[in-house]
């Protein structure tokens, strides 16, 4: 929520100040709605599902009235920097998604689900992208680690279990839940170990993969209210797959050999050694196919069923930096915030800033490790500020330096390494 000065609500005029609240829009800094206007629409929504409860038909949504590609990429970009292919690929299968829960059923022409797949590191922004579009769509989301997966009638969780979360985040409404999305997490996981079947039974590799494929690929499945095994006499609830958008991500640690492997031999079997040139060596997941998914180990069904493959970069420094400050719940940002609700304000040098990715590079932290740097050098100061008279706090890079070395940050970051 927005500070109360000067502000006016974009739909009424309202000063801020004569507000209760005012919240800006998530899309740019010069856009409010007051609370009084929040509570209107809130009273026309409601009366508007009572008049057309039973009637509405999904036929009827308006396709223009959907936020376009463009939209949904814009959204993306206050939230995850880079990764720019990823976004306009989820950005697309989004509004197809949509396109194919609103065509007429009386169509001929069935479009056929955009299930995703993201290969990149670790730390990347993969869950960040589909929690960030799940957001966006306002529709039941839910993350399951493949992790946990085994093949019916051995220990770990049946395949069907990944459909609980998203039954229990949508409150038990099967309607909701049947357009939801599902990120499955290190999918690469449940890759089988080769590129040949295997001869001995793969419990956790090619038997899930199996299992897998009916759920995404659309079907009714049996799904387990309460989960697990514990509760053998819970009665069954039926879920149909065929709108629910499943997106996965893993990061296939090593297919840049397979990568780099293929595309050399492409290089010397097809193509002149020009070509060769314009390979981007330091970056072999900019080429990955299907193709590569299946030396991986996983089975041409299931990439036939995640027919949108896309990939993350690693981060630069320059992402990272921009990381800690730009998207709008940026790290940064939070603390500034913390800060502030004890009526301080709180700065960061630009050498400070500099520092603290320089350490998440130096020990191979990532995106992840600026918050746990962050924190560390934050801790005194959250403890003192509050109960002093001060009202700006600026962290320099002296500063930030004493507090990590105080913290033996250094010998901690090493051992974890
Ligand atoms: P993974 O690729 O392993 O799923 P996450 O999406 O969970 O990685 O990223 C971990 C954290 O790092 C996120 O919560 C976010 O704070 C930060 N992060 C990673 N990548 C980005 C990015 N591209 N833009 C903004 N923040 C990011």
């Amino acid at each position: 929520m927005a500070k109360k000065q000067q502000i006016k609500c974009s739909f009424c005029g309202r000063p801020a100040d004569m507000s209760e609240v005012i919240v800006p829009s998530a899309l740019n800094d010069s856009s409010y709605i007051c609370a009084e206007c929040i509570d209107q629409i809130h009273d026309m929504l409601k009366d508007y599902r009572v008049d057309n409860k039973g009637k509405k038909n999904e036929d009827d949504i308006d396709l223009s009235s959907l936020p376009k590609p463009k939209d949904i990429n814009d959204f993306l970009n206050n939230y995850v920097i880079g990764q720019d292919d990823a976004k306009k690929y989820l950005a697309v299968a989004v509004y197809n998604h949509y396109k194919r829960l609103y065509q007429s059923k009386e169509d001929d022409v069935d479009i056929e689900k955009s299930n995703i797949i993201i290969v990149g590191p670790t730390g990347t922004g993969k869950t960040l992208l589909a929690k960030t579009i799940a957001r966006y769509l306002n529709v039941p989301f839910t993350i399951v680690d493949a992790t946990v997966l085994t093949e019916a009638g051995y220990v770990g969780e049946d395949i069907e279990s990944l459909l609980t979360r998203l039954l229990q985040v949508a409150d038990y409404n099967v309607e909701q839940a049947e357009k939801g999305i599902v990120f499955i997490d290190e999918i690469d996981k449940i890759a089988r170990k080769g590129d040949n079947p295997s001869i001995t039974r793969d419990v956790s590799g090619e038997g899930v993969q199996q299992g897998l494929l009916k759920l995404l690929e659309g079907s009714i499945v049996n799904v387990p209210p309460q989960g697990g095994r514990k509760h053998p006499e819970q009665k069954m609830i039926q879920v149909n797959t065929k709108n629910i958008l499943f997106i996965c991500g893993g990061a296939f640690d090593g297919i840049e050999r397979k990568i780099a492997q293929r595309l050399n031999t492409h290089v010397v079997g097809y193509s002149s050694s020009g070509s060769r040139q314009n390979i981007q060596r330091d970056n072999f997941l900019k080429y990955v196919s299907p193709q590569d998914l299946k030396s991986f180990g996983l089975i041409p069904e299931i990439i036939g069923r995640l027919p949108i493959l896309t990939h993350l970069n690693p981060l630069e420094r320059d992402d990272l930096r921009r990381i800690l400050t730009e998207p709008n719940n940026a790290i940064i940002k939070q603390y500034q915030k913390l800060f502030a609700m004890d009526n301080v304000e709180l700065s960061f040098t630009d050498d400070a800033l500099d520092l603290i990715v320089d350490k998440a590079i130096e020990h191979k932290l990532g995106a992840r490790g600026l918050r746990s740097i962050v924190e560390t050098i934050m801790i005194d100061a959250m403890y003192e500020v509050p109960s002093s008279k001060i009202k700006t706090f600026t962290v320099d890079k002296d500063y930030a330096l004493k507090k990590l070395i105080d913290a033996n940050f250094e010998t901690i970051a090493q051992q974890n390494n």
